[in-house]
């Protein structure tokens, strides 16, 4: 059977996304959102889709008054775009996933993505004060605002964050900013065994320092703890701290036993880890190392895919949930069907 290959549109507005969305569901047609287009094939396969509504033509940065940080976007701004513009006037987004540039807002906001900024900043739902999304069903809906505290009712900023376009298709966010700091100074410890890597990473998470970052790294046999520093750890978040690192000894244990790479926020508990032989046997023992810790495998063969759930275990009374939810947001399933957990 051929493939389908999807035809890509881009909207020239937030409205007429929306009109063609509805109008494409109404055709049981299948929808992928897309931004910078950079990690579509993170998540399940899923199902073939037969179109692509691009969020291109959505690039312009809607308000803002510098120095209020806080701003509106259209999701298909480059995050390397809104990094010049905010840092013109002293400001910045605290959200540093590896872009190469043509990572999109909106893409960030729908994955989830962060970089080492995550320790002190928190993720992309942390930083969205606001978000309209284009519904399934063609209505536009706004939540939230521009002031940081938010209206009552239910966060759909943080519903919508990490939902892979499973949900909506956002089109607009607004964000909170913070000011660039005059100065940062990083410090690297560098170590051979994962263990007192760990215990490092996990003496400085304990310092009543301003970390911005406190990042570990596993590649080629040798481990480190990266520091950016600037002001103290509030409380909670130390407590949260010992709990992280008293795992993450074991997956820099368990990366060195595969021969993988590790990048990781120590004092979140968050690793990112590459493993050189992608086969399934590798994911799947690597996945046995760290349970009952969750974890998702973003880039990977097709075999690997094929093979492997990516998003692994989901507990199944929170599964029916999300299912409830997929079909009140999105009843016509038009939207990435399959690539969600569970195959949503
Ligand atoms: C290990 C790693 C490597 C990376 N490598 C690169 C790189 O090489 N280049 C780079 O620029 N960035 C890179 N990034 C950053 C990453 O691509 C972005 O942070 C983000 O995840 C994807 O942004 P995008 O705009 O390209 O989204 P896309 O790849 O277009 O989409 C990603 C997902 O989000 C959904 N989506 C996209 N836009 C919307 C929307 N408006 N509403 C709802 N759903 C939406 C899509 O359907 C898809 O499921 C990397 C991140 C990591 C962790």
């Amino acid at each position: 059977m051929a493939a389908t290959v999807p035809v890509r549109e881009a909207p020239a507005g937030a409205g007429d996304l929306a009109r063609r969305l509805a109008e494409a569901a109404g055709e049981g047609l299948r929808v992928r959102p897309v931004g910078g287009g950079t990690k579509l094939d993170w998540g399940m396969p899923g199902e073939p889709v037969d179109l692509e509504l691009s969020t291109a033509a959505l690039a312009e940065v809607r308000e803002h008054d510098a120095g209020d940080f806080v701003a509106v976007v259209e999701a298909g701004a480059s995050l390397e775009a809104l990094r010049e513009r905010f840092a013109a006037s002293g400001e910045r987004l605290a959200l540093d996933p590896p872009t190469l540039g043509a990572a999109t807002i909106g893409g960030v906001v729908a994955t989830g993505d962060s970089g080492p900024l995550r320790h002190r900043y928190g993720a992309p739902r942390d930083l969205v004060v606001g978000v309209t999304v284009a519904l399934s069903d063609g209505t536009l809906s706004r939540a939230g605002g521009k002031v940081i505290k938010n209206v009552a009712g239910y966060d759909l900023g943080k519903l919508l964050a990490g939902s892979f376009g499973t949900l909506g298709v956002i089109v607009e966010v607004a964000l909170r900013l913070h000011p660039v700091p005059d100065a940062t100074a990083t410090a690297i410890g560098r170590g051979a065994d994962p263990a007192r890597v760990a215990v490092a990473a996990g003496a400085l998470a304990h310092q009543r320092l301003e970390l911005e970052s406190l990042d570990v790294r596993w590649s080629d046999g040798e481990g480190a703890v990266l520091a950016r520093a600037a002001g103290a750890l509030p409380r909670p978040l130390a407590e949260r701290a010992a709990a992280a690192l008293r795992e993450l000894g074991d997956v820099l244990a368990a990366a060195r036993a595969l021969g993988g790479e590790v990048v990781g926020r120590a004092a979140l508990g968050l690793c990112w880890v590459r493993l050189p032989a992608a086969e399934a046997a590798t994911v799947e023992r690597m996945r046995a190392e760290l349970a009952p810790a969750p974890s998702v495998v973003l880039d990977a063969p097709a075999a690997v895919r094929e093979a492997v759930d990516p998003w692994g275990e989901v507990d199944p009374a929170a599964l029916e949930l999300m299912r409830r939810v997929k079909a009140r947001f999105d009843p016509a399933g038009a939207l990435n069907p399959g690539r969600f957990v569970g195959a949503l």
